[in-house]
């Protein structure tokens, strides 16, 4: 009875054995011939595939100075099984000036998977990007002795001065995440990484075109596939015009040398950005060709974070600045008069609380208490109106109701400047402070804000864009980067006016 269960058993194992391994033989089988098959008639060794890059769009200050350009560079590429023991490798690198080593470590990354995910030994493959005219003219003269290596023409950019580092961006190679979330991008293409390069991509790049060429049996090129009739020529990219005054942005730089900040200009008829300055800045020359990623490598590492575009991304307590739209609040809201006087004797003292002053004549009404940037007026401002209980049930509305005037007026949200990596900073709610206090909390707990303290954060954008506010006495454009992208209409996000809660009165 065991032995019999034994041998049935053995007779099943056995069965289920050669037919997993008939399985795989078979899948072997037609892996290695389909797949062969598969390749000679689409990507194949009859067709070069031979991809042109557009020019990319080139930026002019508002004046029509240009300010980014291209100029020739060049990518050498490989096909794999054409270069394959045909090349003396001591010379190839003599004529790229590079080390053996590289050569051998580069034709290894370009056959691995993991790090070129579309490879073929039949395609072209980028085997080094971005050579300068003078690294491209030895390898030039000597190609005809490397089979399997192809030329790339390509541009990288060039920039006519050094300012403007964070509004202009960079362009560099694409990252794996870029060509998984975009499939016009193959390994080796170049990408905006930042500022405007970044936000205007696809405007700036234009479309690749291709040329299908015939290779006859021993792997010469014939000419173009059906005479060119599957090919695409490439297009252009569009010129951006900034709203960037390019000398006075280079004013800006100046002034800011050897200082950490921000200046930022803006036309509030247009909400187009003058000059953006953020200090420390970098030169953008050095963010071109093969030497970016090792200066990249460099500016990400410095201590002052000369990368960070603090105009945008700097949250700050805007102190004084921020008076101004309390000012606007309080009138709007009934709280004070222009004519409302408010003691300040060194500062603001209520119920054993005191937040100094310098020493001015008091009491003070409100055109003086702006001029002399006093303290004290605009703690008294916000009490009273958190005290209000015949506008206001508690401190709770009479916070949110604050909280909608500073929300209207640009703050606490982003802008939706054309530039990536813009920050909202920080408008505090009553729920926050309910949480933060426990429920008890009143307007002396939170007067610092009114003189753009405590817990308020703003960017130097929405400083200035509370001027532009002022300016235009009650609404704002969204601030932007770019006036003009060739050929196309302004955004309509940069034509639309937003009003501020404030009353066009208080403004006047
Ligand atoms: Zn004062």
């Amino acid at each position: 009875m065991t032995d019999f269960n034994l041998e049935k058993r053995r007779y099943v194992l056995g069965g289920v054995a050669i037919a997993i391994i008939t399985v795989y033989i078979i899948r072997l089988f037609t892996l290695q011939l389909m797949s062969d098959d598969y390749k000679k008639n689409a990507d194949s060794n009859a067709f070069l595939k031979k991809v042109e890059f557009p020019s990319r769009g080139a930026i002019y200050d508002r004046n029509g100075r240009l300010m980014v350009y291209n100029q020739p560079a060049y990518d050498i590429m490989v096909v794999m099984n054409e270069a394959k023991g045909r090349i003396d490798t001591t010379e190839f690198c003599q004529a790229l000036g590079i080390t053996k080593e590289f050569f051998i470590k580069r034709m290894n990354d370009i056959k691995d998977y993991s790090k070129n995910p579309g490879y073929s030994r039949f395609t072209q493959q980028m085997f080094m990007s971005q050579l300068s005219n003078e690294d491209f003219s030895i390898f030039q003269e000597k190609m005809f002795r490397f089979p399997g290596f192809y030329v790339q023409h390509r541009s990288i950019r060039q920039y006519q001065t050094g300012v403007a580092a964070h509004v202009l961006g960079d362009v560099a190679e694409v990252s794996p995440s870029d060509i998984e979330d975009d499939d016009y991008y193959k390994p080796g293409d170049y990408i905006g990484k930042l500022g405007v390069e970044k936000s205007y991509e696809k405007e700036l790049r234009g479309e690749k075109g291709v040329q299908i060429l015939l290779r006859d049996a021993r792997g010469r090129i014939q000419g173009n596939y059906m005479n060119g009739k599957y090919d695409r020529k490439p297009v252009a990219g569009r010129d951006l015009t900034l709203g960037i005054d390019e000398k006075l942005q280079a004013l800006g730089e100046r002034l800011m040398e050897g200082k950490i900040g921000s200046i930022v200009a803006l036309d509030p008829q247009t909400g187009e950005v003058l000059a953006m300055v953020s200090s420390p800045s970098y030169d953008p020359r050095i963010m071109v060709g093969r030497s970016r990623s090792k200066n990249h490598r460099l500016l990400s590492r410095d201590a002052w974070k000369p990368l960070l575009n603090r105009s945008i991304m700097g949250m700050y307590p805007p102190g004084s600045t921020f008076k101004t739209s309390q000012a606007l609040t309080y009138m709007t809201e009934g709280i004070i008069t222009p004519s409302t006087a408010f003691p300040c004797s060194h500062g603001f003292y209520c119920r054993g609380l005191h937040v100094g002053c310098h020493s001015h004549a008091s009491p003070i009404a409100l055109v003086d208490a702006i001029s002399t940037s006093c303290n004290a007026y605009f703690c008294w401002g916000l009490y009273y109106m958190m005290g209000n209980r015949t506008k206001y049930k508690n401190p709770y509305e009479a916070m949110n109701v604050w909280r909608d005037y500073m929300v209207s007026m640009g703050f606490g949200y982003r802008l939706g400047i054309d530039l990536p990596g813009e920050k909202r900073g920080m408008i505090p709610n009553a729920d926050y402070y309910d949480r933060n206090y426990r429920g008890s909390w009143n307007g002396l707990t939170i007067i610092s804000i009114s003189i753009g303290q405590g817990e308020v954060t703003l960017t130097p954008l929405q400083i200035a864009n509370l001027g532009a506010t002022i300016a235009n006495r009650g609404y704002y454009y969204v601030p932007h980067v770019v006036r003009k992208v060739e050929g196309l209409p302004l955004d309509t996000l940069y034509r639309h006016r937003h009003y501020t809660k404030a009353s066009r009165r208080s403004y006047d």
